[in-house]
């Protein structure tokens, strides 16, 4: 096996339902290779029992095929006053192995600053969870051509806090917010371009760690571009919005990586 298996990651966002969980465990079970990419359900937080109980049922049938559970979000405190927050442990009780840190929207909607997501990667890891860490740039900041810039700079507050090593245990995506949920998805050369940044920039400190960590591209990924994005040398697979919500798409695109 490569040395970075292909992940696909489905991130729901505030869509899909306990039906939607069932649906996916029907095409998983009659379709996934057990060779196949590593396929990660995001759904939101209250629906992730539902797809754990999918799991559980469909176990054997799965054929050996690697599907795991993510969350989309985690609060950086451990416990307390924090209404409507959920912790790393709860998510770990609950089943999941990875969690999405630094989502676009929620930098941008709910005001997640870097130093924050740098905490939610630090608390995600501290509970044994695997953190998804979104970087991505703004369409002016690329066309200021500014990518770089932005991108090491989101990756060296988590760096800071964390240190390079803490990369060992966590995934990077790599989604242009000009390209999520746009239709406009990054062309396969933007994206190794800046997958290529980011792996070198890990590799700096730690060869290994650069050389082991997969990255995954996000921003309108669908099954008519996903076979070019997934092809090039430092692209790993996916995170998937839109598309993680039809079952017939999301297993192809599992098929493609
Ligand atoms: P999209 O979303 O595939 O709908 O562009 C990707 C993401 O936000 O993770």
């Amino acid at each position: 096996m490569a040395l970075r298996r292909p992940m696909i990651a489905g991130n729901w966002k505030m869509n899909g339902s306990a039906e939607l969980a069932k649906e996916l465990f029907k095409k998983f079970t009659a379709k996934l290779e057990n060779d196949s990419a590593e396929v990660v359900l995001c759904p939101p937080s209250i629906y992730i029992e539902s797809v754990r109980q999918q799991l559980e049922a469909n176990k054997a049938q799965l054929n050996g095929a690697l599907v795991r559970m993510g969350a989309q979000n985690v609060s950086q405190h451990n416990f307390g006053a924090y209404t409507g927050e959920i912790s790393a442990k709860m998510l770990n009780d609950a089943g999941c192995q990875y969690v999405i840190v630094g989502h676009s929207e929620r930098r941008r909607m709910y005001g997640e600053t870097s130093a924050i997501v740098a905490d939610k990667f630090a608390a995600a890891q501290k509970a044994g969870l695997t953190p998804i860490l979104c970087v991505g740039e703004s369409g002016p900041a690329r066309e200021a051509r500014r990518t770089f810039e932005v991108i090491a700079e989101e990756l060296d507050v988590v760096i800071e806090k964390n240190g390079t090593l803490a990369f060992d245990n966590a995934i990077i995506a790599y989604e242009p917010l000009w390209a999520v949920g746009t239709g406009k998805s990054a062309t396969p050369e933007q994206a190794q371009e800046v997958h290529a940044f980011i792996r070198s920039r890990l590799s700096e400190v730690s060869p290994f760690i650069g050389e082991k960590i997969r990255i995954l591209y996000g921003g309108s990924v669908t099954p008519s571009n996903a076979a070019d994005l997934f092809s090039q040398p430092d692209v790993d697979g996916g995170l998937i919005g839109g598309a993680s919500l039809n079952s017939t798409e999301f297993l192809s695109l599992c098929s493609i990586a």
